[in-house]
């Protein structure tokens, strides 16, 4: 193992001091399940960790004045996935948590760290666009937000500031005609990340789509809103076949990668599948 310090901040701001004076020199650590991984692959080298242990206004979720859920940026994928405030009024948000990785992630891993990592073959990000949340990004100059369009760049690549920190991400409250549904695919049972994700948010009247958001993760370098499929969607009664012609253009309007888990054709044909089959579910059609 590499040697280097070990920084205990107490505070947002003195840790936030610390980033902005060691700089590239160190990085940030929450629950080490992607940083020590990289590090040991030696892929990453800091001199100084400056862990967020001790910051415990990071923790746990709440629901502010409007209804609206803020999540901690230290809670866990698997606090997320219990939760029965997110069970009840965000499902998708606890459906989606409750898959990712293995039971070890889970406890371990925080949904600020999977934001922060920016891994493309992961869950949170995509769920998250479709479900319209904000993340609050906090330093010793005050705190901004960011939409998660803005505050994701590129592949391992986020709007993060040397000295910031991600501190909360925000997710509006659901309306009361609202539902959605996340899916994801994997390549074998064996794998855990995502090969492609789709995550589905409509507002109906009975069959008809009054409003929908579609965000498709894992499959491109960072999860996309699919904007001509929404207004597509938008006011049209939904059918075995609209479902179909939808997902059509959500496969047409990505670019997928290609890597060694699966090429951009196997991909977007993924997604396409993927795609129908949640939106149908949704609306409570065949799925086949
Ligand atoms: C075996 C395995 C399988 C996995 N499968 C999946 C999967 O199926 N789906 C999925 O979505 N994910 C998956 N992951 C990724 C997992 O979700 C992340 O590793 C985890 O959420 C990262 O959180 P962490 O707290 O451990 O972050 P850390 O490892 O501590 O940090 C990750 C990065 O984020 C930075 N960072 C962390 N917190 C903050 C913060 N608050 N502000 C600024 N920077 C910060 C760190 O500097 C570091 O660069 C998997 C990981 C493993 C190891």
């Amino acid at each position: 193992m590499l040697d280097f310090d070990f920084l205990e901040p107490a505070s947002v701001g003195e840790a936030s001091r610390m980033l902005a004076d060691l700089g590239d020199e160190c990085r940030v650590i929450a629950g080490g399940t992607a940083l020590m991984l990289g590090m040991r692959q030696r892929m990453l080298t800091p001199s100084h960790l400056v862990s967020l242990g001790r910051l415990g206004t990071l923790r746990g979720m709440a629901l502010d004045e409007r209804g609206g859920l803020r999540i901690g940026a230290l809670t866990l994928h698997a606090e997320v996935a219990a939760s029965p405030v997110v069970r009840e009024r965000w499902p998708m948000l606890a459906s989606m948590a409750s898959r990712v990785a293995n039971p070890q992630v889970r406890n371990q891993g925080t949904v600020g760290g999977n934001l922060c990592y920016a891994d493309p073959s992961t869950d949170p990000p995509g769920c998250l666009m479709a479900l319209n949340a904000q993340v609050v990004l906090a330093s010793q100059r005050g705190e901004r937000i960011l939409s998660m369009a803005d505050f994701l760049v590129d592949y391992y690549t986020t709007a993060l500031e040397p000295d910031e920190l991600l501190s909360e991400i925000r997710v509006p409250a659901m309306p009361a005609d609202a539902c959605g549904q996340y899916a994801r695919f994997l390549r074998t049972a064996a794998e855990h990340r995502p090969l492609v994700s789709v995550a589905f948010v409509a507002r109906r009247q009975g069959a008809v789509c009054t409003e929908a958001r579609i965000a498709v993760g894992a499959s491109t370098p960072i999860p996309l809103r699919l904007s001509r499929a929404e207004a597509y969607l938008a006011g049209k009664t939904v059918t075995t076949d609209v479902a179909a012609e939808a997902a059509a253009i959500v496969a047409s309007d990505i670019e997928p990668v290609s890597d060694a888990r699966g090429d951009a054709d196997f991909r977007r044909d993924m997604v396409r599948v993927v795609a129908r089959r949640n939106i149908a579910g949704l609306f409570g059609l065949p799925q086949a």
